[in-house]
């Protein structure tokens, strides 16, 4: 283990501005002693197997409630019953404010994404501290900002900062499988949110290459899956005789008009503001299109340009990926059906039956039947002149004074859309500066690490974003 090193004329300087918050009396916190306190935390943590199926998040919820019950903090494990199969949970605590301010609520998900020990250099669920980082699965994906949250939450308490928002702390179960744990939150839960404003969770996507910040994102929206199954029925016969009921060029057919459709361009708010944000890190004649996105789309060296990166494509319309197919499992026979599955995933603004609708009408085949995979989620798009992006871009600005705080959308789904169906604005935030072959090697995959310092530097951002909303 490595403790972390802060100067001592740093420490203190925190510790006066703390004091003076508010002009309460407070204790000043000791950075290094929490850093390292959380890190053993975190690594436990890691140690608690929730891997999804089957999920397990009671014992995280039991684990989390043993601290807060030490720190005196009130929690509660819920929905033991409604969450599928036994074993599962969601949990609940909040710090008490003097209620003259909306509350916020800090999320993470309990659960994480299988692991394969064959491609690890250690056991991912070991929670191993080496060479100043903690090696596990969900140090990224999302254990690693839900221990951050909980602990920023426990110094605000034993500070004793005078807080005018509660903070809610939640832990949901199935995030990374069906999202029942938000799902059954909300519905049974909304009275325990009724005060809630903001919520932070996963989905931020703090930019990070070869040791340089590029920039803070906060996720203010994200694409909306739309998963649809296609199907076509036939005859099944023997293969040496072709037949007009085989249904699998009937298929190929409706796929290759699919795969032929180019959806539409389309600039949201968020994604306006992103790439108007980073236009100033390119030359001239890209930061002209940049500046202006809906502009530089209308310039065909510009578009070419824009829609070459997979990402931004896939922030400014909606995307089809075929990513199944099935047919027959036998050369010599013609299937009874064939089928295949698309990836879609749909900006906030667009209406998915609408979208479907297209589709339909694209293909030209009522052979070809759709099938919805998903209930899809709301959409996710929150406003960006709140007090809380504020709160994040003051203290983004004091760690890296020139760095851009913007708003990349994220392609992927979180658990945000489901929180934002009662009307809180949800931020995906993200604590840590993650490099960003780390999270392409880790996240979801192979020997996922957050490092000792990234714990530090999370726990102080958190908590200066939470004490700017106070
Ligand atoms: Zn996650």
């Amino acid at each position: 283990m490595q403790p972390m090193r802060q100067p001592l004329a740093l420490a203190v300087l925190v510790s006066l501005v703390v004091g003076s918050v508010g002009g309460a009396q407070q204790r000043p916190i000791d950075w290094n002693a929490l850093s390292t306190e959380t890190v053993n935390v975190l690594s436990e943590y890691i140690k608690v197997n929730t891997i999804d199926p089957p999920g397990n998040e009671l014992q995280a919820a039991r684990f989390l409630k043993r601290i807060l019950d030490k720190e005196g903090i009130e929690s509660r494990i819920l929905d033991t019953a409604e969450l599928k199969p036994a074993g599962r949970a969601n949990f609940y605590a909040r710090l008490k404010g003097n209620g003259s301010k909306k509350a916020i609520a800090l999320v993470h998900h309990m659960d994480v994404v299988p692991a394969s020990p064959e491609f690890w250099s250690s056991d991912p669920l070991s929670g191993q501290i080496k060479d100043g980082y903690i090696w596990g699965r969900g140090t990224i994906d999302m254990k690693g900002e839900g221990i951050v949250q909980l602990m920023t939450m426990i110094a605000i308490k034993r500070s004793g900062m005078p807080l005018t928002r509660d903070i809610v702390f939640i832990g949901n179960a199935d995030e990374e499988l069906n999202s029942t744990g938000a799902f059954v939150f909300v519905d049974k839960h909304a009275d325990l949110l009724k005060d809630v404003e903001f919520l932070m969770t996963e989905g931020g996507g703090n930019q990070v290459e070869n040791g340089k910040l590029l920039y803070y994102g906060v996720g203010v929206a994200e694409k909306r899956t739309f998963w649809q199954r296609l199907s076509v029925k036939g005859t099944p016969s023997h293969g040496s005789r072709p037949t007009k009921l085989n249904p699998v060029p009937r298929l190929v057919a409706a796929l290759d008009k699919i795969a032929k459709y180019e959806t539409p361009l389309h600039v949201t708010p968020g994604v306006d503001k992103y790439f108007r944000d980073i236009s100033r890190g390119y030359p001239a004649e890209q930061r002209g299109w940049l500046a202006d996105v809906k502009k530089g789309l209308e310039n065909p060296k510009g578009r070419a340009w824009i829609l070459n990166d997979v990402y931004w494509n896939a922030i400014l319309r909606n995307t089809i990926s075929l990513t199944g197919l099935q047919g027959s499992n036998k050369t010599n026979v013609i299937p009874a059906e064939a089928t295949a599955a698309l990836d879609i995933r749909l900006l906030p603004d667009t209406d998915p039956q609408e979208f479907l609708r297209t589709l339909q009408r694209i293909v030209g085949d009522t052979a070809v039947h759709f099938t919805g995979l998903l209930e899809p989620k709301p959409p996710l798009e929150n406003p960006i002149d709140t007090d809380l992006f504020r709160a994040i871009e003051r203290a983004s600005r004091e760690r890296d004074p020139n760095a851009l705080v913007t708003t990349p959308m994220l392609t992927a789904a979180t658990d945000r859309p489901t929180y934002r169906r009662l009307g809180i604005i949800t931020y995906g935030f993200d604590p840590f500066k993650v490099e960003a072959s780390d999270i392409q090697t880790g996240m979801h995959g192979n020997n996922e690490r957050l490092s000792v310092a990234n714990v530090g530097f999370g726990l102080k951002y958190t908590y200066d974003v939470l004490r700017y909303i106070q």
